[in-house]
């Protein structure tokens, strides 16, 4: 249609609401459904954060507030940022905003002219790259393989970088391996980064608090301080205090940037949500103990899941250090005949056979620029993992 932007057009819908959406839509038409395509947890936000947001709400904080954050939730973030990643940032230096998503949107339109290239490694999340190209610049994918641990390598950063690179957008752990890289990890790429001035780092520390087996997480410009003066940290409350639908994401970085993004801000949603940034400020200056136990039972179901997958011929699933996802290969099932007699040609066919046949949703890698792979978020109940895991091994077992 004419009448829309050559920006829109560059871009597609998420994939992965695509998939929860349909899900619930056959949930809904009566069908039994096991959803794993949603990124979120299943536990619900902890009660202090919501008895915050009550509090809020009826102390009147429901009017507009700083475009790009209350001073008292930019305080909670500096002191996070101290506490968990050794970073001091002025309060000059920190955004709110509507979400992670946003945070990334608005530095990336806020940066990028057509022309420029910002550097992704794949399995990426699948906003990167339409973000990107939206904001009217060139993705610039790097594939690491599943014999890499999903991750990028020093030599494969330098061969992706060009006088042309703007950004690298970089993701652990990571959303949708679960790959986490370690602090001599980070170094190694710092090294390389150290050798090009003109490439500013987005950080995006999302699943920073769900890591497993003693994984000591840590951030670029922690491990090497000559990139703090060109990172952009990213956080959000989404992932680690169960607060998805509260939309509230935040960063730290170069005051000229934080200022950049304030000014898109002011132009588009203005503040985020007021009674969400109280509650945020709460989660994050609140007691974090909680953060133990969930965590425990998140490492108790991806044990349960990889155990299972790797059980099921044609599929290799290695174990994540982070996040709430696996990402088994299926290059075992591609070619393989379907009961019905249909050939599984592609990831997005193995996803679309497991919903159909046994009704699990699953995200097709190629939504993430790494294939032939699925995405499982393990984000839901032992029972229903195990009787997931066991619906999938049915539907392998019946291929031909
Ligand atoms: N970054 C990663 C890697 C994610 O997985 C997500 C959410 O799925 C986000 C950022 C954005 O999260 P939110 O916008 O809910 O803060």
């Amino acid at each position: 249609m004419t009448f829309l932007s050559a920006a829109i057009n560059r871009i597609q819908p998420s994939p992965t609401i695509a998939v929860t959406n349909k899900a619930a839509q056959l949930k809904a038409a009566g069908r039994d459904i096991i959803g794993l395509g949603a990124g979120e947890p299943d536990f619900d936000t902890p009660d202090f954060v919501k008895d915050a947001a009550i509090e809020a709400i009826r102390a009147g904080k429901t009017k507009y507030t700083e475009v790009d954050g209350t001073p008292e939730l930019k305080t909670a973030i500096q002191a996070k940022f101290r506490r968990d990643n050794q970073l001091e940032y002025g309060i000059d230096q920190i955004t709110v905003n509507v979400g992670g998503k946003q945070t990334i949107f608005n530095a990336m339109l806020a940066t990028l002219d057509p022309g420029d290239e910002v550097v992704i490694p794949a399995p990426y999340w699948v906003s990167y790259p339409d973000i990107v190209l939206f904001a009217g610049a060139t993705p610039v994918i790097v594939p690491c393989s599943i014999d890499e641990g999903f991750k990028l390598t020093p030599a494969k950063l330098d061969a992706a970088i060009t006088p042309k690179t703007k950004w690298l957008i970089f993701n652990s752990p990571s959303n949708p391996t679960g790959a986490a890289y370690t602090r001599d990890e980070l170094k190694a790429l710092a090294e390389v980064l150290v050798r090009h001035p003109q490439v500013y780092i987005c950080a995006d520390d999302m699943y920073e608090h769900i890591v497993y087996d003693d994984f000591e997480f840590t951030t670029l410009a922690q491990v090497e301080p000559a990139l703090y003066d060109r990172t952009l940290t990213v956080n959000g409350a989404s992932k680690a205090y169960a607060m998805t639908g509260w939309r509230i994401g935040f960063a730290g970085g170069p005051v000229p940037l934080i200022k950049a993004i304030a000014k898109i801000q002011s132009q588009s949603t203005s503040n985020p949500c007021s009674i969400a940034q109280a509650a945020v400020t709460a989660a994050l200056n609140g007691d974090q103990s909680f953060l133990i136990e969930r965590n425990a039972a998140f490492q108790r179901r991806r044990d349960l899941v990889v155990s299972m997958l790797n059980q099921t011929p044609g599929l290799r699933c290695p174990t994540p250090d982070g996040a709430f996802y696996v990402y088994p290969d299926c290059a075992g099932l591609i070619g393989k005949r379907k009961p019905d007699g249909g050939t599984l040609a592609d990831d997005e066919a193995v996803a679309a056979y497991f919903l159909d046949s046994e009704g699990v949703a699953v995200v097709h890698g190629a939504a993430f620029g790494g294939s032939p792979a699925f995405r499982i978020s393990y984000a839901t109940s032992e029972a229903n993992l195990e009787e997931a895991c066991t619906r999938i091994q049915r539907a392998v077992g019946a291929l031909v």
